[in-house]
């Protein structure tokens, strides 16, 4: 630094000798004398430089480029020292107040409700859960990117505006923190530099000149390049811009997409440079181009290099400038002052308004639409209450805001200076919401304090707004079609939008209004009259003109009512339906009422009410002599009429606006609730839906709902409700002005339902309203004025008239209602003062005869008559009410008066009362008969739905559960002698089969049928699929193709198991046949054919809608008994060590046979020592022998076909029926579905037998007997194969080489494949033989013993010993025993298994893990063989249970017992076992080893509160990309992974289509079906497959009982147990793919989703 020469200024232009790094430069620019023209000079070297390649950028080079050579230098020069050091210090100083991180798209942000001062005001997720709102009514949303967290703004909060990690001093006070970084200097310098950056990206963002760059900047030789530079639009579809930018500039499509991509990402694009000439030429030939394609011109531009350079430098230097702001609010203010300063000298107004009048500018200019926007930066400075304030006093901007507005509305206007917005596009109109924001934003903090500049500068504002207003004033005046209808709806939203937008800002300017004394008075005036839209001079202030408009508009509300506007269209009904509703009432309908009620009061009551009638056109129809028989004008006229007679008791009756009658704000909420909530109870969200928000969003719901209604939690689904309270009903007012006319007929007649179920009368008379204020108080004379007397006798002497149409009882109704209130109002007054000083005397003129005729009549007289007319029934409550009413009053008058009267006043009360419990007595009695007329109709109608119930059992039984006992299907099935029965399945004191006929009817013909055999096939409706619901190994790679898979042995991990569900339907296989055909061919003219694939077989159930995919043939049960003699001696012969013998024999006589055949590799390999087996190949047939079941070929047929089912979806494959494996398929999906349902009954904690849905338990029968059935559908060699390989697991003398170690298979799946197959060994050339029952038996019983015994040690080498069990008892036998055992087999093992473990332990062990496989055997052997199971297994008695199994089981209690009677056998076979190679290997994978009982799948915990869990997804990072593009964080509920969904980068293809990393996920997580989270919209959804999905409610409710999905309304979100349960249970019962289907089915909604990108 030190040779730097003085003066340096002068030679800066030689550029080489700039200083070359950022701190020498830094120090240089401190030298110099003028910062802005040397900061000028050095962007006017660089900038042009670093942005040269514009048509091909290197955007991290120029990055790069800009970091080193200007930021960097630019903050060095800033902080005065080395800028990452001086922001850590910040960092760990107070001074580092602000967080500011700015957001991205798809973040959430959080707002606290009790402390943020506007809703603008938020925190990002870090800091809000490190600050005390957390635990505030806070509200969560997702940022749409853009804005910044306001933590450490105390300007924005309340309370607490600091989180801990941003409250000053926080890291300690070191001393090198006492120097506050900011200090004096640091502050000095941003007010040097600040100036010089804001006035530069000003200067170039509103740079228009297109060749030329200021003088400043031009510096260097101007070189002669341009770009053809295009600009977005919004006339301009993507197709539109690539087609000409083609065309013009004869380029590939490809290179025309990147052209149009990035125009819409950045607003404008060079596509071309070269010349002058060059470019200009590209440029007429894309606007001649686009011409053709559409009427406007793409928008082109011809820029020089450098501007370009310029213009995109000033957007970066905004962005870096927006940084720095954020690490100080001290920044902020300087900035503010920067934007802020004037020129000196200059003409021009300060820089701030420079841009803000550019960009309204461009807002408001349509063919000038560049990309750069200031309106991030609006929201930034407006929003500072200080700054807000300081542009009102010193830059008057309101009205600079206001007279931009009003510049360009002209446009706008019609001839009458009125807006007309016809035409305009809403594009173009957002622009203008743009501008109105802005003022939103100005006006969001009222003032604290008031000067006398503020003042006048607002109230000069105010008046320009007005000036607005007035062209609202009658805008887009409409005239009725009276001929034709028109020919094109005009547009209305643009002036209803307006509205809307505007509505705020009025709220707001009353507010400001209402903050500040010496305004209050004359603005609250114009508060009132603001709706008014004119600037009324208070000299010539005319009611009648304060009333006119608002009368013409419910005029006008009323004919549309009227359909005296239907040639108008639909645009009318719109407005009007938005002048009424809730979001913009407040500012036409409700003031418009307020209007009418000054002039009600400031007007002489006649006068005005015969104003009313002119304008409602309604003096003729009230003409006594009227005569028309023109039927739709009188039905014009009862409309017109009603809706008069309505705006009039709004206008006496609504007195619930503070100011107007003497109401609070809290009470005005409590009566719009009361109101809803009389309609029927509603949910939180519905509530605070129709009540008006203020501009903080606001309802102030929470403050009062507690005051009227109680809340009713939700149960699994819908959602909690609120109820009123009993004591809020007397509120209701059925008139109430803001019911539409569905929620009135609504709340009508629900509260007189309600009315009769207590017993009372129906009337519903008004609730006594709250007093005017003293300067509306004289609208009550509305009620007592002659017209109205007129009026009313009227519609009543019409009512009398059997010839008058001119009455309807809605309007009689009312007529009632404003008797009503008239009366309640003179009661009201009576009882508040003298009768003297009570002028309203509405009993007075109601009695007065209507005229001096002979047969005049008064009110009263006239209501005696309606009485008594029976059409008029329905009302002969109310008219008791009323006439009550009069005596009322009548006596208060009098019992002021008439002191010696009392008498008769006591008497009139006492005839009173007797007439009134003759009444009661009455209604009592009819109540009585209603009640004995209900109970007959209800026992007939109870009889009758028996009957149905009788007739179509099946379909009752399928959908509803069996609850308890009496309904159990294994009571039904029971024979009164059932106690007899043996309850063993197993072995020779195996039980008999409870059969019964079964007849059963077909869903779609309604025919009944008996199942039989021989008789045509019936069959289930049921789907088959995979499932993940058991496995102990997720996510463990799926063979997405099983042509090569062995399925016969199950790995024990149950990773993908073949599932078969049914919805428990039958049907006639040929009906269904017939359904099928029928569908396909429908379905082929449908446009929605996704719903299910044909292709592969599925339809829906057409009972219940399930997804179906194949049907099970339904086949009896054969009914086997075996008699005790016969039994005895076979045990005598066939003991386990013969039957083993016996079955090796056949076995080898097979296999010899085979090998002289073509088929000799059966891999059968005999152990030493047996092989020469005494026993003969015949020798199994001496056990009893029968012949096989002749089945119908109705029923082969169908066995055939869910067999090959089962095979393709098990295996996916495609169908083939003579596969090997299709027996294979047949036997795991038996022990798959059954272990299935063991498992979630086990969940569900009920017992074994007694609580099966009758889905499951017809499901389970009908697939047990197919899987008998099956064998006849392939030849008996190959199952003989099948079932040696099975075999050759337990049997010791047969091991096949491919036989698997004992650890790796599942034996309950062995179980169920030797059972099934057996019966093949008894295949004979000749014959046709099964094995007789007592064969059976002892074949079951063996195969049993053996496979648990297997089962057993597998449990043993696996035990946990780390497992903390609680010794349950002393040394017991059991325990004895185990220990013995397990020392025995320690030895075999070369002591690889410990056995130091104590027997009490391995005894509790093995008891717990064999449980399972014990249960899930009892419902095996149920299924297959109908014998009843002991009481135990039927009711839910846990201790019970052990014993139960083991003795239906034919099991010893203590299971070590079977080792001891059979241990010669089995010791050879423990030894093959245990010495295994591969088992021990196995086993010392001690991680992978899978342990009994296995664990129980479930959904994934989740964190109780929401935010949580998005503050996981704020975390989550895509894992295949590095840019900070939105994500879709998803989780699945299934393992826990969050993925990247909905996105290309994390797509994959699978066989050769592209799927989304959730679909890709649940392939092989679920088998492809799956549960996952949208983390960021709180919705859960299910998938299936590739194609399919649907949304399904989220388990998280908010304290109101209600979901949120997309987090719209942004309440807290908790965990609801209950749902996440009844989700979990939705996946355990593999229904996810019916609840799809379903979805599907009723919300087709969904189908334009592409759920294969998922
Ligand atoms: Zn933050
Ligand atoms: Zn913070
Ligand atoms: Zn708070
Ligand atoms: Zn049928
Ligand atoms: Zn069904
Ligand atoms: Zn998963
Ligand atoms: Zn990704």
């Amino acid at each position: 630094m030190a040779d730097e020469e003085p003066g340096g200024a002068e030679r800066m232009e030689v550029s080489t000798e700039l200083p070359q790094t950022p701190q020498l430069l830094a120090s240089w620019w401190d030298q110099q004398v003028d910062f802005y023209t040397t900061f000028l000079h050095y962007l006017a070297q660089l900038v042009p430089e670093i942005y040269s390649a514009e048509m091909d950028p290197d955007l991290e080079k120029q990055e790069e480029s800009i970091q080193m050579s200007i930021f960097t230098p630019l903050e060095w020069y800033l902080f005065g020292e080395d800028p990452d050091i001086c922001l850590e210090k910040l960092k760990h100083s107070g001074a580092f107040q602000l967080c500011g991180k700015v957001f991205k798209s798809g973040e959430t942000t959080y707002s606290c409700r009790d402390c943020a001062i506007d809703p603008t005001c938020v925190l990002c997720m870090d800091c809000f859960q490190n600050s005390v709102h957390k635990n505030h009514r806070y509200k969560m949303h997702t940022s749409t990117g853009g804005g910044f967290c306001d933590c450490g703004d105390t300007e924005a909060w309340k309370t607490g505006p600091f989180c801990v990690s941003h409250e000053p001093g926080r890291a300690g006070t070191t001393k090198e923190n006492l120097r506050c970084p900011l200090n004096e200097e640091v502050i000095a310098q941003a007010r040097k530099i600040f100036p010089s950056v804001v006035k530069y990206i000003v200067e170039m963002t509103i740079w228009e000149e297109e060749k030329e760059l200021p003088p400043e900047l031009q510096i260097r030789e101007k070189n002669e390049r341009y770009y053809c530079v295009l600009f977005n639009d919004e006339h301009h579809s993507y197709d539109h811009v690539i087609y000409s930018l083609q065309r013009a500039l004869d380029c590939e499509l490809a290179e025309a997409q990147l052209h149009t991509t990035a125009i819409d990402k950045e607003g404008r694009r060079a596509v071309k440079a070269g010349a002058f000439a060059a470019c200009q030429e590209a440029k007429e030939d894309i606007k001649s181009h686009s011409e053709n394609v559409s009427q406007h011109p793409l928008h082109v531009e011809v820029l020089h290099s450098d501007v370009m350079a310029h213009q995109k430098f000033a957007l970066r230097l905004g962005s870096w400038m927006n940084k720095i702001m954020s690490y100080s609010s001290d920044f902020r203010q300087i900035f503010c002052q920067a934007c802020l300063r004037e020129e000196p000298g200059s003409e021009n107004p300060c820089l701030i308004s420079r841009l803000m009048l550019w960009d309204l500018d461009l807002k408001l200019d349509d063919d000038h639409d560049r990309s750069i926007s200031v309106t991030a930066l609006s929201v930034q400075m407006f929003t500072v209450p200080t700054l807000a304030r300081h542009l009102i006093e010193e830059q008057n901007v309101i009205s600079v805001i206001t007279e931009t507005l009003l510049e360009v509305l002209p446009e706008y206007l019609d001839r009458n200076n009125k807006f007309n917005f016809q035409g305009y596009s809403q594009d173009k109109l957002g622009r203008v919401y743009a501008v109105i924001c802005d003022l939103k934003y100005i006006l969001i903090s009222k003032p604290t304090a008031w000067t006398e500049r503020l003042r006048m500068q607002f109230l000069e504002g105010f008046r320009s707004f007005l000036k607005i207003l007035t062209c609202m004033q009658g805008m887009e005046e409409i005239r009725r079609q009276v001929g034709q209808h028109i020919e094109v709806d005009p547009d209305w939203e643009a002036a209803i939008a307006i509205q809307m937008q505007l509505k705020n800002i009025l709220l707001m300017f009353q507010e400001w209004c209402a903050c500040d004394v010496s305004l209050h008075v004359r603005l609250s005036r114009l508060g009132a009259v603001s709706r008014l839209h004119e600037f009324v001079p208070f000299e010539d202030f005319q009611v009648e003109v304060l009333v006119e408009y608002p009368l013409r508009c419910l005029v006008l509300v009323a004919q549309v009512v009227a359909e005296m506007w239907r040639r108008n269209g639909l645009s009318l009904i719109s407005q009007v339906f938005y002048y009424q509703d809730v979001k913009c009432r407040e500012e036409m309908y409700d003031k418009d009422i307020i209007m009418l009620q000054i002039g009600a009061s400031l007007m002489d009551p006649n006068k005005f009410l015969l104003l009313v009638l002119q304008r409602y056109e309604l003096a003729d129809a009230f003409n006594k002599t009227i005569s028309t028989k023109d039927q739709d004008l009188i039905k014009q006229y009862n409309t017109l009429i009603e809706e008069m007679l309505q705006v009039l008791i709004y206008i006496v009756g609504e007195r619930y606006v503070p100011g107007v009658g003497n109401v609070t704000k809290e009470e005005v909420t409590m009566r719009e609730i009361i109101h809803l909530l009389c309609i029927e109870p509603m949910p939180h969200s519905a509530i605070a839906k129709n009540l008006p928000e203020n501009e903080n969003n606001e309802t102030g719901l929470e403050n009062v709902i507690n005051k009227v209604a109680t809340f009713k939690k939700p149960g699994v689904s819908g959602h909690g409700v609120y109820e009123l309270k009993d004591e809020s009903l007397k509120d209701f007012n059925m008139y109430f002005y803001h019911y539409s006319k569905t929620q009135h007929s609504k709340a009508e007649h629900m509260q007189k339902k309600r009315r009769k179920q207590e017993n009372k009368d129906e009337a519903l008379p008004p609730p006594p309203p709250p007093e005017f204020c003293p300067a509306f108080s004289k609208v009550v004379n509305l009620l007592n004025c002659d017209i109205m007397m007129y009026i009313l006798r009227t519609i009543f002497e019409r009512a009398i008239d059997t010839d008058s149409n001119l009455w309807t009882e809605g309007m009689l109704q009312m007529a009632f209602h404003i008797l009503a209130l008239g009366l309640l109002e003179e009661k009201q007054q009576l009882q508040k003062a003298p009768e003297e000083e009570v002028t309203f005397d509405f009993y007075h003129k109601a009695s007065r005869l209507g005229s001096s005729a002979m047969n005049a009549q008064n009110i009263q007289m006239l209501l005696e008559k309606l009485k008594g007319i029976p059409q008029l029934e329905g009302q002969k409550d109310m008219i008791t009410w009323i006439l009550q009413m009069f005596d009322t009053v009548k006596r208060l008058r009098e019992k002021s008066c008439l002191i010696v009267a009392t008498t008769s006043g006591s008497e009139s009360i006492k005839n009173d009362e007797i007439t009134h419990d003759k009444e009661k007595a009455e209604r009592k009695r009819k109540a009585e008969a209603a009640r004995l007329h209900r109970q007959k109709i209800m026992a007939q109608m109870s009889a009758l739905q028996k009957n149905f119930i009788e007739t179509h059992k099946l379909m009752y039984d399928s959908t509803s559960e069996m609850s308890g006992k009496e309904d159990s299907i294994m009571e039904e099935e029971s024979t009164p002698a059932v106690s007899d029965y043996s309850r063993i399945a197993l072995g020779p004191k195996r039980g008999p089969t409870v059969t019964e006929k079964e007849v059963l009817t077909c869903i779609l013909c309604q025919e009944e049928q008996e199942v039989k055999i021989e008789n045509n096939a019936m069959v289930l409706s049921a789907c088959v699929q995979k499932s993940t619901a058991l496995t102990q190994n997720r996510g463990k790679p799926i063979e997405l193709s099983g042509e090569i898979v062995d399925p016969l042995f199950m790995d024990p991990d149950l990773a993908y198991g073949t599932y078969t569900g049914s919805c428990g339907h039958v049907m006639h296989a040929v009906c269904w046949q017939k359904y099928f055909e029928a569908v396909q061919l429908s379905s082929q003219q449908r446009i929605h054919v996704d719903l299910f694939d044909l292709e592969s077989g599925e339809y829906l159930c057409p009972l219940c809608k399930s997804l179906c995919n194949t049907v099970i043939p339904i086949i009896p049960l054969q009914p086997q008994r075996i008699s005790s003699e016969n039994t005895e001696a076979v045990g005598q012969l066939l003991t386990l060590e013969q039957w083993i013998q016996t079955v090796l024999a056949r076995i080898s006589g097979y296999n010899m046979k085979h090998a002289r055949g073509e088929n000799p590799t059966i891999p059968v390999l005999f152990d030493q020592g047996m092989g020469d087996s005494t026993f003969e190949f015949h020798s199994i047939l001496n056990f009893g022998v029968q012949s096989s079941i002749k089945y119908s070929n109705s029923i082969k047929e169908m066995v055939i076909l869910f067999a090959t089912t089962i095979y393709r979806i098990g295996l996916k494959v495609p169908p083939d029926e003579t596969d090997p494996r299709i027996p294979m398929m047949t036997w795991s999906t038996c022990a798959f579905t059954i272990q299935a349902i063991e498992n979630l009954l086990g969940d569900e904690g009920k017992p074994l037998f007694g609580a099966l849905q009758n889905r499951q338990h017809n499901g389970l029968k009908a697939l047990m007997q197919f899987a008998i059935a099956q064998k006849i559908t392939c030849p008996q060699v190959l199952i003989q194969k099948h079932l040696i390989r099975l075999l050759s697991v337990v049997l010791p003398n047969l091991k096949s080489e491919d036989t698997p170690c004992l650890l790796s298979i599942d034996l309950f799946h062995v179980l169920v494949g030797a059972v099934l197959a057996f019966p093949s060994l008894y295949w004979e050339d000749t014959v046709d033989l099964q094995p007789s029952s007592i064969s059976s038996s002892y074949t079951h019983l063996y195969l049993f013993h053996l496979i648990t015994m297997a089962h057993m040690l597998q449990i043993l080498l696996t035990i946990d010993t780390e497992l903390p069990l609680a010794q349950v008892q002393e040394e017991s036998e059991e325990a004895r025993s185990a220990s013995s055992f397990l020392a025995e087999v320690s030895q075999y093992t070369n002591g690889c298994i410990g056995c130091g473990v104590p027997g009490w332990y391995l005894w509790a062990s093995l008891k717990n893990g064999i449980t399972p496989y014990l249960r899930c055997a009892a419902l095996f052997f149920h299924y297959l063989l109908g014998i009843t199971p002991p009481e135990e297994l039927l009711t839910n008695s846990a201790e019970g249970e052990y014993g139960a199994l083991c003795s239906y089981l034919s099991l010893p209690t203590n299971l070590f017992l079977l080792f001891q009677e059979y241990w010669d056998t089995v010791r050879p076979l423990l030894q093959r076992w245990c010495a295994d190679p591969a088992l021990l290997n196995c086993l010392k994978q001690k991680s992978t080893v899978i342990r009994y009982p296995r664990k129980r799948n479930s959904l994934i915990e989740l964190p109780d509160d929401y935010s949580c869990l998005l503050n996981q997804a704020s975390h989550f990072r895509c894992p295949r990309s590095a840019d900070d593009e939105r994500k879709h964080p998803v989780l699945c509920l299934f393992c826990g992974a969050i993925l990247c969904s909905q996105n290309i980068c994390c797509q994959e293809i699978v066989n050769g289509e592209e799927v989304g990393a959730c679909i890709f996920h649940a392939l092989h997580c679920g088998a492809g079906v799956c549960i996952f989270l949208k983390i960021r919209e709180c919705r859960v959804v299910l998938v299936e497959g590739k194609a399919r999905g649907c949304a399904y409610p989220a388990p998280y409710l908010d304290e109101y009982g209600e979901t949120d999905p997309g987090l719209k309304r942004g309440n807290p979100l908790h965990l609801s147990r209950e749902r996440y349960r009844k989700l979990h249970l939705v996946w355990q019962q593999h229904c996810i793919i019916e609840e799809i289907a379903r979805s599907q089915e009723t919300n087709q909604m969904l189908f334009g989703f592409n759920w294969q990108l998922l």
